[in-house]
């Protein structure tokens, strides 16, 4: 039985609350599980397990899955799909009330990854959630709307440049891998997807004190169409003026132009101890 009739055969509704709308197509779903490399050696974290079509496959290539999944309606789905397979327990509840850490401490596994399929406004406070649990992630595969992908590797000068932006790229290399036609899910949706991939920076640029950096980020970003003259008047202005001089720039300069190296560089200097 497909997961299709196995869905109708438990009578399932779809919940648009949930951005339910489920992968079909074979040819992704194995592409998907190609691009993250899980093996015997790797705890999979799914998020989002829907009628797990995904999940079934993480589980064939030996590697433990962990999957959340918001809708209790999909138990009688998910006890059916995944009967056969003693390496995956699903959480019935909203990841984002998780201690993670506590759900994951019984497992000893070399890697760690991350799978989801969720609507966008829940992407991004996921995938900030295992920074700030600080959880040794190597690598978060999401699937986002399409035109949001982007949004992710943003780079200086565009619009989608933001805070955000830095703080996942300080932390990832960021690349949209290929995107998914809307009429490979179960109802379709509007709009066409991407899958964006979250790869572990082996070498991350050297802070002085990662809490410094990132306020000092947020605030040059503060309101978007003003200088950073004006989104750092708590900061030693003087002293910014002569670190962007140094790049030829000034605190005339909107955030937007201001790459992560340079916000190191900034931050770096502010807080150095004298
Ligand atoms: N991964 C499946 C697939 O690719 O077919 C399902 C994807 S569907 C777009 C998103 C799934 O995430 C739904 O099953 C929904 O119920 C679940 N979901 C939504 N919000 C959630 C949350 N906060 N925590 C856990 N699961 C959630």
């Amino acid at each position: 039985m497909n997961v299709k009739e196995i869905l109708n055969k438990n009578n399932f509704v779809f919940k648009k609350k949930f951005g339910q709308n489920f992968l079909l197509d074979q040819n992704i779903l194995d592409n998907i599980v190609s691009l993250s490399g899980a093996n015997k050696d790797t705890l999979v974290i799914e998020i989002g397990v829907g009628a797990a079509a995904l999940t079934k496959k993480i589980c064939e290539k030996n590697a433990y899955v962990i999957g959340y999944e918001i809708d209790k309606t999909l138990k009688p789905v998910l006890d059916e799909v995944l009967n056969k397979y003693d390496n995956v327990n699903i959480i019935y509840d909203d990841f984002l009330k998780r201690n993670i850490k506590e759900d994951i401490k019984k497992y000893d596994f070399k890697r760690i990854m991350v799978i989801a399929n969720l609507p966008y406004y829940i992407t991004t406070p996921i995938i900030t959630s295992f920074i700030k649990q600080k959880i040794d992630v190597e690598k978060i595969i999401v699937m986002v709307q399409n035109e949001v992908a982007d949004r992710f590797s943003a780079i200086p000068g565009t619009k989608s440049y933001n805070s955000l932006t830095i703080f996942l790229n300080y932390y990832f290399d960021v690349k949209k891998a290929f995107t998914v036609s809307k009429n490979v899910f179960y109802p379709k949706p509007n709009v066409d997807s991407a899958i964006v991939v979250f790869n572990k920076k082996k070498d991350k640029l050297k802070l002085n004190n990662e809490e410094h950096f990132f306020k000092l980020v947020k605030s040059a970003f503060t309101q978007k169409r003003k200088t950073l003259k004006n989104n750092l008047s708590n900061y030693d202005l003087n002293k910014v003026n002569n670190i962007l001089k140094t790049f030829n720039k000034d605190i005339n300069e909107r955030a937007e132009n201001i790459t992560i190296e340079e916000f190191v560089k900034i931050s770096n200097e502010l807080s150095k101890k004298k």
